[in-house]
This record gives C-alpha cells, sequence and structure tokens, in this order.
C-alpha cells in the first residue's frame, strides 16, 4: 500500500480526534488503509426486482416480487421453524425463519404480495432465503424501493452510532477516502499476470469492494482481491523455500549401506507397502541432494509412519550421522523407543530415550555418549532440544504430531549441527490440500495413503442410547475372545462438573456390568497425578485389564494391537478429527476390529453428519475435508496459532480452486525468475516490502 494509506485516521475529512478515538477502539480503525479494508459485510441491491428463476446463492442482497402462497411451522420444539413458500411467474421460493416465529406468523397473509428483501441461499437444490425482510407490496412502496445502488452495509457498534458512526456514516467515510485517494492505490501483481487470471486492477477492486456498479463488478473485485491474498501468502512461503535451500547447505547421504541394508534383508518382519516405498524414495532423493530436506509426511494412523521414519534414518546412520525422533508427549517417546528397540533388535545399533523423567545419572551417561558419537539414535520428548544435548554429528531428526511443536522448536533441533539435520515432520491428523498448501506451503509433502495388506477396516457402528444393552451384549463377546476395550468420555473444559459426573455413573455402570473378579477395568481421566495414570495404563498394556476407561487421554498414538473396540460415548459432542483419531488407536492387531459411537437422539444437524460420516468412511484425508467444510479452517486442529489463515477476503473452503491457481502462478514465477529480477518482477519486491513489512533476503 502507498505510504498515503499509512496516514492516522483522524486525518481524514470528517473523522478529527475524538471520532478517531472511537474507530479506533470500537472496530480496530486507526489508518486509511484499515479503513479501506473494513469491507461492507454485505451489499444490498435495490437496484431492481430479481424474478425467482435468477436468483443464484452467490447473489448480494436481492429484492424479489412474489405472492407467499402456503406457511406451515415445522421441527419439534427447539429447532422449530417457520416455513413458507413465495412464487412468482417464474418460479416458486422457499422462506425459513428460526427466529421470531410467532410474530411472522401473524404478520404474513397467504394469498398476498410482498416485497421480500434477503441473501439468496439454496437449499436441497432450491432457491430459498433465510429471515428475509419484507413489507406488503403497493404501488408506493415499490416506487421508493426502485431506482437505488447496491448500497454498501458495515458493521458497526452500539457506541459508534452517538459519533453517527453507523453503517451510514462509515459509508460516507469510505466515500471520501476513495474520492481523495482511489488513485494513490497501486498495482502490486505484474500486469501479465493480471491479464493472464483477467483480474481487476487493485485500485478498481477497492472501489469496487465499497461502490460497486453491480453485482458482477462486485464478484469480480472479491476475486481480483482473494487472489491477491492467496498469491502473497504463496509468494512469502515459496520465497522462504528457497531462500533455505540457498543458505542453508545439507547434509549429503551419498550411500546406501550396512544399517539399511540389514534391517531390510534380515530384520523387516514384513512387506513396505507400495506408499511406504515411494516415500522412502522420495527421502532418499532429498538427502543426496545437498540441499537441507524438510518433508511432511501426511499419512493415517497405522499407515506405518515409524517404520519409514526409521528406515531414513537408518540411511543416516549408514553416512556416519545421528538421529533422532521428538514425540510430543512422555507416553509417545516411550512407544516409539519400545517400537524402535522391537525393531532393530538387541546389539544392532545404539538407542536411548531421553524425557523430562530420565534421571540426572542416566542424562550425564547419555550426554557423554551423544557428544561421542556412539550413541545413533534418540528418541524422546521436549527434553531433547534442550542445549544441554549436544549430538556430535546430528543428520536427521524427525517430528511425530507436528502441530504441538511451534516452528521456533523446530528450528531449535536444526541449529543443533554447523549443516542443520535433515526434517521429517509426522502427522497423523490429515489435514487437507488446501490447508497443507497454505499452513506447510514451504515444506515438501509426501504422503502414505495405503494401509498396510491384511488390515481389517475398522467397523463402525452408530448406537442411540436404547441400543446400550446390545452394546454391552458386543463387549462381553469380544473379551471373551480375549480381547480389549477403550471407553472414551469427553471431557471438556466448559461442562467439566457435568463431564465429570457423566463420567463417574458411566464408570459406576461398567462396575456392575462387569463386574470383578471376571472383569477388570482400567480408569485414566485427564485430572489424575501423572503417575497413577501411567500405572493404569500400564496395567492395561500389560492386558491385566480388559476395559480402559477414558478421557481423550489416550487420543493421540498409543499403539496396543489388542485393543480392538472402541466405544465412544457421547459421540456426538467431539469433533470429527478427534473421532478418527480415537477410532485409530485400535485397528492395528490382525482382528476384526470395531468403534461404536453412542449418542441420544437428540442430534444436531452437524453432529448427525459428522456421525454419519465415520460409519461410512476410514479415510483421514476425506475425513478431514468435510471437517473443513463443517468448521471452517480456523477450527481445524493444529491451525489455531497460525497467522497465516488470518485471512480477510479469501476462504480456503470456498476458493480452493483459486488457490491452486495462485499457487501455481507463484510457482510458474519463481521458475522463471528465482531472484525476481526480471523488470516485470519489480512490483513484487516492492510489496514484499511495504505490504507485509517483509524484506526480500530474510526468510520470515
Ligand atoms: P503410524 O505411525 O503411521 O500410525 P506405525 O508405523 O506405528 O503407524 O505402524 C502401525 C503398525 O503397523 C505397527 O505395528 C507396524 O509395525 C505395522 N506396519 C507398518 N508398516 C507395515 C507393513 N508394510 N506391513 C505390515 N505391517 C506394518
Ligand atoms: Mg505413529
Amino acid at each position: 500500500m502507498n505510504q498515503v494509506f499509512r496516514t492516522p485516521i483522524e486525518y481524514l475529512r470528517g473523522v478529527g480526534v475524538t471520532r478517531a478515538d472511537v474507530l479506533k477502539k470500537e472496530l480496530g480503525i486507526a489508518t486509511f488503509e484499515d479503513l479501506l479494508r473494513h469491507f461492507p459485510y454485505k451489499h444490498i441491491d435495490r437496484t431492481r426486482f430479481y424474478k425467482v428463476r435468477e436468483i443464484q446463492p452467490d447473489l448480494p442482497y436481492v429484492q424479489v416480487l412474489a405472492r407467499v402462497t402456503h406457511m406451515e411451522i415445522v421441527g419439534q420444539k427447539n429447532v422449530r421453524r417457520l416455513v413458507a413458500q413465495a412464487k412468482d411467474e417464474t418460479g416458486v421460493i422457499e422462506l425459513v425463519w428460526f427466529q421470531g416465529i410467532r410474530w411472522i406468523e401473524k404478520y404474513l397473509s397467504v394469498g398476498k404480495v410482498y416485497i421480500l428483501f434477503g441473501k439468496p441461499g439454496e437449499f436441497n437444490g432450491k432457491p430459498q432465503m433465510a429471515h428475509p425482510e419484507m413489507e406488503l407490496y403497493s404501488p408506493a412502496a415499490l416506487k421508493q424501493k426502485g431506482n437505488m445502488t447496491l448500497q454498501p452495509a458495515y458493521s458497526s457498534t452500539e457506541k459508534l452510532k452517538p459519533f453517527s458512526l453507523d453503517s451510514k456514516g462509515i459509508q460516507k467515510l469510505t466515500a471520501t477516502l476513495l474520492d481523495q485517494y482511489a488513485s494513490e492505490i497501486k498495482e502490486n501483481i505484474p500486469l501479465y499476470i493480471l491479464h493472464q487470471f483477467k483480474l481487476m486492477s487493485r485500485a478498481d477492486a477497492y472501489r469496487n469492494m465499497h461502490f460497486p456498479e453491480d453485482a458482477v463488478k462486485l464478484n469480480e473485485a472479491q476475486h481480483r482481491l482473494k487472489f491477491e491474498e492467496l498469491f502473497f501468502i504463496q509468494l512469502k512461503l515459496l520465497k522462504n523455500k528457497l531462500l533455505r535451500i540457498e543458505k542453508f547447505k545439507g547434509q549429503v547421504f551419498e550411500s546406501v549401506g550396512h544399517y539399511f541394508n540389514t534391517f531390510y534383508n534380515e530384520k523387516l518382519p514384513f512387506d513396505l507397502t507400495g506408499a511406504q516405498k515411494r516415500v522412502l524414495k522420495e527421502i532418499r532423493q532429498d538427502t543426496q541432494r545437498g540441499v537441507q530436506m524438510n518433508r511432511l509426511l501426511q499419512g493415517d494412523v497405522g499407515s506405518g509412519k515409524t517404520v519409514v521414519a526409521l528406515m531414513s534414518m537408518l540411511i543416516a546412520i549408514d553416512n556416519g550421522f545421528q538421529t533422532c525422533i521428538m514425540a510430543p508427549t512422555e507416553i509417545l517417546a516411550n512407544q516409539h523407543y519400545q517400537t524402535i528397540k522391537n525393531l532393530v533388535g538387541d546389539d544392532f545399533i545404539d538407542v536411548a530415550l531421553l524425557t523430562g523423567s530420565t534421571p540426572k545419572k542416566n542424562r550425564k551417561v547419555l550426554h557423554e555418549q551423544l557428544e561421542s558419537g556412539q550413541l545413533k539414535i534418540l528418541v524422546g520428548t521436549h527434553a531433547l532440544i534442550e542445549d544441554a544435548v549436544q549430538f556430535q554429528n546430528l543428520g536427521f531428526v524427525v517430528i511425530d504430531e507436528q502441530h504441538r511443536f511451534g516452528v521456533e522448536q523446530r528450528s531449535k533441533l536444526w541449529r543443533k549441527n554447523t549443516i542443520p539435520p535433515h526434517v521429517l515432520v509426522m502427522t497423523a491428523t490429515p489435514i487437507p490440500r488446501t490447508l497443507a498448501m497454505t499452513l506447510y506451503g514451504d515444506l515438501d509433502t509426501s504422503v502414505i495413503d495405503e494401509l498396510p495388506v491384511g488390515r481389517k477396516p475398522i467397523q463402525t457402528l452408530h448406537f442411540y442410547e436404547n441400543q446400550r444393552l446390545r452394546m454391552f451384549g458386543s463387549m462381553k463377546e469380544e473379551i471373551a475372545k480375549g480381547r480389549q476395550i477403550y471407553v472414551v468420555y469427553p471431557l471438556i473444559q466448559e461442562s467439566e462438573k457435568l463431564d465429570l459426573k457423566n463420567l463417574e455413573d458411566g464408570i459406576e455402570v461398567m462396575r456392575r456390568e462387569f463386574p470383578l473378579p471376571d472383569y477388570q477395568i482400567s480408569i485414566v481421566h485427564g485430572k489424575m497425578p501423572a503417575k497413577d495414570k501411567d500405572f493404569e495404563m500400564q496395567r492395561f498394556v500389560k492386558h491385566e485389564t480388559q476395559i480402559m476407561v477414558a478421557t481423550t487421554v489416550i487420543e493421540v498414538g498409543v499403539n496396543i494391537p489388542n485393543a480392538s473396540v472402541m466405544i465412544i460415548e457421547n459421540a456426538e459432542r467431539f469433533g470429527l478429527s478427534q473421532l478418527h483419531q480415537l477410532r485409530g488407536r485400535v485397528g492395528r492387531g490382525a482382528e476384526q476390529s470395531f468403534c461404536i459411537l453412542m449418542s441420544s437422539h437428540k442430534l444436531s444437524y452437524d453432529g448427525k453428519i459428522r456421525l454419519d460420516t465415520m460409519v461410512k468412511t476410514n479415510n483421514g484425508f476425506e475425513i478431514s475435508e468435510i471437517d473443513l467444510q463443517l468448521r471452517g479452517p480456523g477450527n481445524i486442529e493444529g491451525t489455531q496459532q497460525s497467522g497465516v489463515l488470518d485471512l480477510k477476503v479469501a476462504d480456503l473452503v470456498t476458493d480452493q480452486q483459486l488457490l491452486m491457481q495462485a499457487r501455481k502462478c507463484v510457482e510458474d514465477i519463481f521458475a522463471k525468475d528465482p531472484q525476481l529480477a526480471l523488470p516485470e518482477h519489480q512490483v513484487l519486491h516492492f510489496a514484499f516490502m511495504k505490504n507485509a513489512g517483509l524484506s526480500w533476503d530474510k526468510i520470515s
């Protein structure tokens, strides 16, 4: 943005100190730019009347002239709604109200013609309008509503109203700003790209975002600014990636040797899946190029990421390097440690575990072995990144469950060698492609999209409360076969007391249904001291207990192959990705596994979709796409801390295609001109410096 847009808002004609103050406090508008980017949340189209047939969900607020032909109240008590039908000579539109039903019912008369005004939507493929404004038709009313333009409506607050800063007031200020300074809005995207993607100029886009000439122009303006937003995110991500390649050399793993080969030929107890082989090949290629690898490995729980990580580590070790694997919790670190020990066997390679509870004197030995280079594989928690932990020659780092670690922690690991180690980030929470592209756009990605052969897909059932006896029956059958069972309860902070009560009641019922001494139950919940938790967990691991009743603490990573049934109580209260993670705790052995989702009959619309999705598919990527659609990108696990998702105009759910275009466009630019040295790319340098306060040659 041009310098002039940094001007404090008080200097805009018609603002002054007092109004500037409230604008800042109430809406965060401190500068000209802030006002320019305080976009209307809707536009009101009173330029004309639309015919029902013309109604499309992407139109702004429109008005329709139609006769109400039918009206009824549907649904039960707390999800009641009033549904009406209105028609003109071209078709029928449905009108719906969720609130104020009583009042609307009185006001609306079947048979009369109304001027309806609202945001068009769609329901079951038919046009719909929720909560339209209505006015009884009369020639006078019609005249008054005609001949106006598309009007912006701005969000405002009660506190702003005494200062004449309601929607109308803000509209006036914006008009002043645009009148005076629109010509100062400089283009920041190369012209050839504007042509290529048929994008509106930047100045026109801002003007039309506020005061569109018509609905088409409004759409074009939104399109342009969305593209711009996504384009610059990708530019920054890919620039970082390029710079890293340029600045940081990578360790070169010349050859595959003794450790890898021995493991592959003599120790690996199964054939790798095609996907595992493909990923190994990708990693192998990365580590030969002399460029530091930063790779994200996505794969559903149980898809065999750990083996791939281990085999990559063996290649590093074959080339004289040390390796480490960092997990987010002690339980997981322990598990990785055990898994790796089991896979490599004794006397093959030195493996050690380092966590917060490693005693001091063990640590000392460990530190020495690391510094001498004797220790080849270190497994641990955050404890790994402490400064005291020094490697002789760290070459390969695996980070499990990425979203629990920040970028800062990642980079701490890099600094443990003069040439940074290669980094493999593993996540068992698949994220939709567009999100991955935005959140991890600076990493390369690999996907394991195939489960090991012979794995039986988990069968998922949805039971209502009145099927509880059937559930107990199934549990007993499975226990009789020697299987173990998880029963998980939600424990959510906001309703903690109630949840704990539920948990206690649940345990009570379980104890009655599964009495001692035939049955043993482990109980683990988040409120217990860590060592009690661990004790109970171990009893279950050792198969001293058959049932583990838990709150969500077992959510991530734990591997108990003999546990083949997962029962989730109040399943409707869990998010999709959480349900999927929980289900991933079973299905690890050779037996048929089950997941039973218990819910009450009262299900919200979203809740029903979540449970149906779980019953329908085991595919984490498919689930993550639906989750994204249901919740929006800001709520997907692991995205909250990330500023990348602070999108102002674009939407990662609805603008996926545009994101792909922007990404491809940026890739093409860098392929042609990695330094952005060509004259037509100068504008991008400028944008980098001004726009986000970024400088070209620093990783940001
Ligand atoms: P993830 O880390 O992706 O959840 P793991 O690496 O822990 O998965 O693997 C889950 C289980 O599957 C482990 O017991 C592992 O030994 C086994 N496994 C991994 N790859 C294969 C394969 N190709 N064939 C058979 N079993 C496999
Ligand atoms: Mg794992």
